[in-house]
């Protein structure tokens, strides 16, 4: 049924890069055949995914929407997509992305831009638009995304859909390809609150394979879910809710800030100061590990090679200007300066000192409420092509997802209402490490 959605879909929507129509057919074969020989098997066995294109999978291209990729077979599973493919799930596809996971529109994708289910004039966000539009479009049961700065968060806002940004450290981002590691995490899109839980279930915890992956017994996901919310505290920072946002979003989240009083919990104004400074730290913490980790693209060990050069110095510089897209190399050239000698402390280092102060007013105001409620994005989905020009309109789109990667907390995203023209609109939780669990249950408690 799902390959056959796809089918139906995909012309117009271009969610997926690649589907994997025999790996999903023999998977699904064998998970029959398990269940008929009696097998106990885990609950998402048989279960359909989709896989944003920056998880490898050994055997199948994994390109990060990036032409650098293209023919890229890696040799090995993502732990994530590993422990999903042991409990049964069935592979789809690998989901469209912007080039290496830069971008909030799916439109910097190298292969072709991917369409809103909800209205194909629009984009679906970014950069794990494919796995949002899959979901959204039921082209796939759930799919896995990653969130550097909101990844995961604005897709699923822009299409109506759940998603999970875990705690950094919670799921294993070995075999992830790097965007920038400090920030970098792996987690589920999918169509509702439980089915999110069962999924982060199967892929968090520790991995030998992942020196910042930690090693915690979290049980199962699902736990608090159908619990009362009552006498929970929530604090709404106004810096969220205050310039350049769309009137109809911040409608909509204060009226799920209502809801949540009339369920029985507390709803509190409170304070985020260096909201505005998060952003900017953001672009420069990201692109300096961006331009380091992207560094070992140079046309010897991965995928794309340049096929005229005279010497290795040109073999490196025609791969990887023939190679990487415009957004890409601005950010490369973006962090090489940032961390260049002469600019190293004016820019990165600063970028460093102003982590270490939305880091501790979280921690602050985590002494008091158990989760923070705020929009995911200033605007719903806007039009393809409207801000591919300008590439600061793009970055200020981010400006509520950030601080929570800089700050490595969890955050859930989901569908809190529709604007005017019926495009959905998306409300965060954010909560202290580790508080997925608290995190589902008021998700649930507000579905
Ligand atoms: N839009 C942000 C960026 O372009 C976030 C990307 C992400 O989370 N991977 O950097």
């Amino acid at each position: 049924a799902y390959l056959q959605q796809i089918e139906k879909c995909e012309a117009q929507l271009g969610a997926y890069i690649k589907v994997t129509r025999e790996v999903a057919l023999a998977q699904a074969a064998q998970v029959d055949a398990r269940r008929a020989a009696g097998e106990q098997l885990h609950p998402l066995a048989g279960v359909p995914m989709a896989l944003k294109d920056n998880l490898c999978t050994q055997g199948i291209e994994t390109t990060c929407g990036s032409k650098m990729l293209q023919n890229f077979c890696p040799p090995y599973s993502a732990t994530a997509a590993r422990r999903l493919e042991e409990a049964g799930c069935v592979l789809l596809g690998k989901v469209n992305m912007d080039e290496f996971a830069m971008g909030s529109s799916t439109e910097n994708s190298y292969y072709h831009p991917t369409r809103n289910p909800v209205d194909p004039t629009r984009v679906p966000g970014g950069s794990s638009g494919g796995s949002a539009a899959a979901v959204g479009a039921r082209e796939a049961a759930f799919a896995l995304g990653s969130d550097t700065g909101g990844s995961i968060r604005q897709p699923a806002a822009f299409c109506g859909v759940v998603g999970m940004k875990p705690t950094y450290g919670a799921v294993s981002r070995y075999g992830l390809v790097a965007f920038a590691s400090s920030l970098d995490q792996i987690g589920p899109l999918t169509r509702d609150v439980r089915d999110s839980a069962l999924v982060l279930s199967a892929i968090a915890g520790k991995d030998e394979r992942d020196s910042t992956c930690v090693g915690r017994n979290y049980g199962d996901f699902q736990q608090d879910i159908g619990r009362e919310v009552t006498g929970l505290r929530l604090g709404l920072p106004r810096e969220f809710l205050e310039e350049g946002i769309d009137p109809q979003v911040k409608a909509a989240v204060l009226a799920a800030a209502n809801r949540y009083e009339k369920l029985g919990a507390r709803v509190e104004p409170v304070s985020l100061p260096t909201l505005k400074h998060a952003l900017p730290a953001y672009y420069v913490i990201s692109s300096a590990e961006a331009s380091s980790n992207l560094a070992r693209f140079d046309g010897v060990r991965y995928g794309y090679r340049a096929k005229d050069y005279a010497d290795m110095d040109e073999l490196y510089e025609r791969t990887r200007s023939e190679g990487f897209g415009p957004e890409v190399k601005r950010r490369i050239m973006l962090g090489t300066f940032a961390l260049s000698a002469g600019y190293y402390d004016a820019y990165y280092n600063k970028a460093l000192q102003v982590r270490t102060l939305v880091v501790r007013e979280f921690e602050a105001l985590f002494k008091d409420f158990d989760a923070l409620l705020s929009p995911v994005a200033p605007t719903t989905a806007y039009r393809l092509g409207e801000k591919m020009a300008d590439p600061m309109a793009m970055y200020l789109g981010d400006i509520y997802t950030v601080p929570v990667n800089i700050a490595g907390l969890p955050a859930l995203s989901l569908p809190c209402g529709r604007d005017e023209e019926g495009l959905p609109i998306g409300m965060q939780l954010i909560g202290p490490p580790f508080s997925e669990k608290k995190l589902y249950q008021l998700g649930y408690a507000f579905e």
